[in-house]
């Protein structure tokens, strides 16, 4: 899961919300406001699903509330930008599975810290990278992140990245991560946080951290 750094808001969703007060999620959905705003979130997510770091087309993802819109308690943070994020539509996994679940505790890729609290192993399989951390486990099951398409895709990669076991091409890899961070779409394989996993596996460190 990789942190999501919410950025502002189109300038239109905001005006629609302001010609529409009291309205309902279903009359925005029908806008071009909201195709606007989801191509603002898939961007601000670097193209990828916000749980699972699948990469997403307006075709082929949904706008997700974090805090659940069906639920009551949250329904002043149904039109709130820190409250939006862009998920997959895989039937198995993230905004589809996770549907209208929510835990304050929960790991959410709103928190800074949230790719540290899982790690991957060589199967893909994703795993707290403290065996301790109950909401990291409850995060995995709840989101479905360790369905069997997205082990084999993580694993897939694993496997490319890695030269089925011979190690990586270490300056390879450092271009990869270097162009996510300086915000370029040229990786099109998702899944950021896993080849920062096999870079820290193989002791890849990039030259800003020193
Ligand atoms: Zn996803």
């Amino acid at each position: 899961m990789k942190y999501i750094c919410k950025t502002t808001e189109p300038e239109n969703f905001r005006l629609w919300k302001n010609r529409n007060k009291g309205a309902n999620w279903d009359d925005f959905s029908k806008t071009s406001e909201h195709g606007e705003l989801r191509n603002r979130l898939i961007e601000e997510q670097q193209r990828m699903c916000c749980y699972c770091e699948v990469l997403i087309k307006l075709e082929d993802s949904h706008i997700e509330h974090l805090k659940p819109k069906g639920n009551p308690s949250y329904r002043k943070e149904m039109f709130l930008y820190e409250n939006l994020l862009a998920s997959c539509q895989f039937k198995d996994s993230c905004g589809v599975k996770k549907f209208g679940w929510y835990e304050p505790d929960m790991v959410s890729p709103l928190n800074e810290n949230c790719s540290g609290r899982f790690t991957y192993t060589s199967d893909g399989s994703i795993i707290p990278s403290d065996k301790n951390d109950i909401w990291a486990e409850k995060t995995i099951e709840k989101l479905g992140l360790n369905c069997r398409r997205l082990r084999d895709r993580r694993m897939s990669i694993i496997r490319g990245l890695d030269n089925n076991g011979k190690g990586p091409d270490s300056a390879y890899l450092k271009a990869v991560i270097k162009e996510i961070l300086e915000g370029k779409n040229s990786w099109s394989f998702g899944f950021y946080t896993v080849v920062i996993y096999l870079a820290a596996a193989y002791d890849i460190v990039m030259e800003s951290e020193g």
